[in-house]
């Protein structure tokens, strides 16, 4: 594995760990089409100032432990050559904001990048009723609303996370849409924010869907 190795600036094997399970997670999302043309990234936190992350412009279904970089919470990359993903400010937006978020996931499907279009000009996606409420941490009915932010998309990060912040009212909130673009998801680990990402799509899906038949 061509693991960075130019300064003794982080735990090794954690770094090892956490590279495997992004990789492994990563692939399968690449496999079900939520990553085209190299797009999304994925994070998960090796300590308070440190995440391992994917590094910027590779295929995601082909991705190696040596595809993954090391970075502070102020987007720097640590002991590597490889470039951070602009989007890297995201992640480490979150795990700033929440202390106890562990892995952030983020795609582009097809359902998700659709939805944030649609559902712009409303702010947020309404999803009421579903079953798999109970897949987000902290819900536990399905007999309430859940809105699911969405914010305008941006290629200025800073405004970018700024309209993500200002939307990100409740902690057990797990995820945004970005109009036009796709999903950020997170949990207290990467299954975890693999469970909520899933639920997500699954729900837009049937959004989507039901939006659909009525014409
Ligand atoms: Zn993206």
């Amino acid at each position: 594995m061509n693991a960075p190795t130019s300064a003794p600036a982080f735990d090794h094997n954690l770094y090892a760990g956490c590279a495997a399970q992004i990789v492994s997670h990563t692939r399968e999302l690449a496999a079900k089409g939520w990553t085209p043309a190299t797009a999304g990234n994925f994070s998960i936190r090796m300590s308070a100032d440190l995440a391992a992350i994917t590094i910027s412009g590779k295929d995601k279904g082909r991705l190696s432990e040596a595809d993954i970089m090391v970075v502070d919470m102020d987007n720097r990359p640590v002991a590597t050559h490889h470039r951070p993903s602009a989007e890297t400010a995201l992640h480490t937006h979150l795990y700033r904001r929440y202390p106890d978020v562990g892995a952030v996931l983020h795609t582009h499907s097809p359902t998700q990048t659709i939805a944030g279009l649609l559902y712009a000009p409303e702010g947020r996606v309404r999803l009421k009723g579903y079953e798999l409420f109970k897949a987000l941490r902290g819900h536990t009915t399905h007999e309430k609303t859940f809105d699911l932010p969405v914010v305008p998309n941006s290629q200025d990060m800073d405004e970018l996370t700024a309209s993500v912040d200002a939307v990100l009212s409740e902690p057990n909130t797990w995820g945004y849409l970005i109009a036009g673009h796709g999903l950020y998801a997170w949990g207290k680990d990467i299954s975890e924010a693999r469970r909520h990402l899933d639920a997500f799509e699954f729900m837009l899906g049937c959004e989507l869907e039901m939006r659909r038949l009525r014409g």
